[in-house]
């Protein structure tokens, strides 16, 4: 067993990357354990918005979608390479869902509650002119159009983690927490002792830590009945949400933003370039989180809502890919899941003299610093403050370009490696930011990137995922490290994962 770190942070989602990112930078010892890969629950299954969430001031959750509203552009800046502004088209017409006045009031809502600066305001659109109205249905002739940001989720993930071992956190993808007890240290004084076990090898681990912070997403309710006994725990209500991508329903730049008859909304979105992704549902879910995947409901009930907006019906044959996620929504007794809050809650627990524990329940992928922010000062009073808050105006790895900067990367990296094509410089830069220059390195023409694994996939880009990222898996490179598997054939996507399990294991993870 080796030191006592100040604070062990369970789950490698969101969340818990954020907290542990945030606490080293304080000066805490940290540690972190994530059973699978990072971002392997429900931080890859988002709709990936950095948004204020037009729709909670229905239910007038103004504090969340306040807060939510001024981290977008501070997200943005942090993160310019996976985190761009996205415009949104909002058809209506008369006799719609909601009355014009009650979505221009909510815009202007949206536009002022705070932190805009950069992002452009509403306006309003005559979709008979307007390209955004070509794919719609004529009924549609007007619409508003209003910001928010995109991001890549999983990699918000990684890139926190890698950040925080950069800090000199101690990361630890595809380990459990078994159990968590309370005991008495040399000096008396109470600690936690943690059991871990590699979910590869099924070694043993044992950890100990004056705070520990349960992070475990939709497994945060299981965490405190198996690690720590207490059979009662139910703080999270969890609510799936399915989306479907297919091939690019529209040429047009912007996202929609379509009404249901049923209230719900949801949303059409250009998705690695050549898909429109299209979700998402609610319904609540009960069976273990990680067996979460699309239903026959569900997917016809994305493809009739989308085809109630398009011209061209969206068909469940013309599904290329679908995934789920669990939103572990605090549970505040709401009777329908997409009323239920989706703000978040902290818990401590402890008595005095006891070691003592958080527990994160709810939260979104928008709010996550903000959220981190939270969690250091509960941690900061219960075993004493170190540091101050850090992560505004931090960057994330390969996000220290200006924030409009984006193009001016890929210029640079054309022109120090020009054997690129203008697509595969595009997906470095919006990868890996200023760190594209580290993966490819001294090469000077295509083939000094290695094998070619299809859809500009390189063994160069592999490996630096394998060295840097912890990727150990096929699957974390093509649908979390990446998206390359929207664009490979399932042939490609085998010789990848025999190129993989041939490593070395000590380059393998
Ligand atoms: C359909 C959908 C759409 C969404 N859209 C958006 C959006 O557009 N914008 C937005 O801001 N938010 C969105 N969200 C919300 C956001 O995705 C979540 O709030 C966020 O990802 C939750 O992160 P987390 O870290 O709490 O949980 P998770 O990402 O699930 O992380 C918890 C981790 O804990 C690990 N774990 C569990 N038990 C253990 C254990 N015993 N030992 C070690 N590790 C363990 C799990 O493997 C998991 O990786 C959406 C959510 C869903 C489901």
């Amino acid at each position: 067993m080796g030191r006592v770190h100040d604070i062990f942070v369970i789950g490698g989602g969101i969340n818990g990357c954020g907290i542990a990112r945030d606490a080293v930078g304080r000066g805490y010892t940290v540690a972190l354990a994530e059973m699978n890969d990072f971002a392997s629950g429900t931080s890859s299954g988002a709709t990936k918005l950095i948004h204020g969430g037009l729709r909670y001031l229905e239910h007038y959750e103004f504090r969340l979608v306040r807060e939510s509203l001024m981290e977008r552009e501070i997200l943005w800046a942090m993160a310019p390479h996976i985190i761009w502004p996205l415009r949104f088209v909002l058809p209506y017409h008369k006799g719609g869902i909601r009355p014009a006045w009650m979505i221009r009031l909510g815009l202007f809502l949206y536009d002022h509650l705070g932190g805009r600066k950069l992002l452009p305001s509403t306006s309003v659109l005559n979709m008979r002119t307007d390209p955004a109205g070509k794919p719609l249905k004529a009924i549609f002739a007007k619409a508003f159009e209003y910001s928010d940001g995109w991001v890549d989720d999983a990699r918000m993930v990684v890139l926190n983690a890698r950040d925080a071992a950069d800090k000199g956190a101690l990361i630890m993808p595809r380990t459990k927490v078994v159990s968590a007890r309370q005991e008495k240290d040399a000096q008396g004084k109470d600690i936690w002792n943690i059991d871990t076990i590699n979910t590869i090898t099924g070694e043993g681990g044992r950890h100990q830590a004056r705070m520990l912070v349960n992070a475990a997403g939709p497994w945060v309710d299981h965490v405190i009945r198996s690690a720590f006994g207490q059979n009662a725990a139910r703080h999270v209500r969890l609510v799936q949400g399915s989306h479907i991508i297919v091939k690019k329903k529209f040429e047009d730049p912007r996202a929609y933003f379509f009404q249901n008859p049923d209230n719900r909304i949801i949303f059409a979105i250009p998705y690695e370039n050549d898909f429109t992704l299209i979700g998402t549902t609610d319904r609540d879910y009960t069976a273990d989180p990680k067996d979460v995947k699309i239903s026959q409901e569900e997917t016809l009930y994305l493809c009739n809502a989308a085809s109630e907006y398009f011209k061209e019906p969206v068909r469940p044959e013309d599904i290329v890919w679908t995934y789920s996620a669990v939103r572990p929504l605090f549970d505040d007794g709401a009777s329908k899941a997409q009323e239920a809050t989706r703000d978040y809650v902290l818990k401590v627990e402890g008595k005095e003299g006891e070691a003592p524990l958080l527990n994160v329940f709810g939260g979104k992928l928008t709010t996550y610093r903000r959220l981190s922010e939270h969690a250091l000062e509960k941690i900061g009073e219960a075993i004493g403050i170190k540091g101050k808050p850090w992560t505004a105006g931090s960057h994330l790895p390969g996000g220290d370009f200006p924030v409009r900067g984006y193009e001016g990367e890929v210029s640079k990296l054309k022109a120090r490696y020009p054997f690129l094509s203008e697509g595969h410089a595009r997906r470095l830069v919006r990868r890996y930011g200023t760190k594209a220059t580290t993966l490819l390195g001294k090469a000077q023409k295509i083939e000094d990137l290695g094998r070619s694994f299809g859809s500009d996939l390189y063994e160069a880009e592999v490996r630096y995922l394998i060295d840097n990222e912890w990727a150990v898996s096929a699957e974390d490179v093509l649908w979390r490290r990446t998206k390359a598997g929207l664009h490979m054939t399932t042939q490609q996507m085998h010789i990848l994962e025999e190129y993989i399990a041939a490593l070395p294991a000590q380059l393998a993870g």
